[in-house]
């Protein structure tokens, strides 16, 4: 089995794009950065859904998943400005 994309609790994702109001900050995003619904998450914010719906393999979506979740960092939190968000 490859690689399966696993989100490091950074928050980038989800203070720029949200399945309820489009763009901008989850309303389910919390203040560390956590999910308030993560069981009950919607499929476009479930990683294995998203890659099946886009035809790609778990490897495919993670390497570009990772790609995207570094322009997105560097969006939110600035250049190099991951080193006070707590992720896991
Ligand atoms: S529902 Fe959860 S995983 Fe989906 S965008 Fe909101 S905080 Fe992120």
């Amino acid at each position: 089995m490859g690689k399966v994309y696993e989100c490091e609790g950074c928050g980038a994702c989800c203070s720029i794009s949200n399945p309820f109001t489009g763009l901008g900050r989850c309303p389910e995003l919390t203040e560390d950065n956590k999910c308030a619904m993560f069981d009950s998450r919607p499929d476009i914010c479930r990683s294995d859904k998203v890659a099946r719906s886009l035809g790609l393999t778990d490897e495919e979506y993670c390497e570009k998943a990772e790609a995207v979740r570094e322009v997105l960092r560097e969006i939110v939190y600035g250049p190099g400005g991951m080193s006070d968000v707590a992720h896991n």
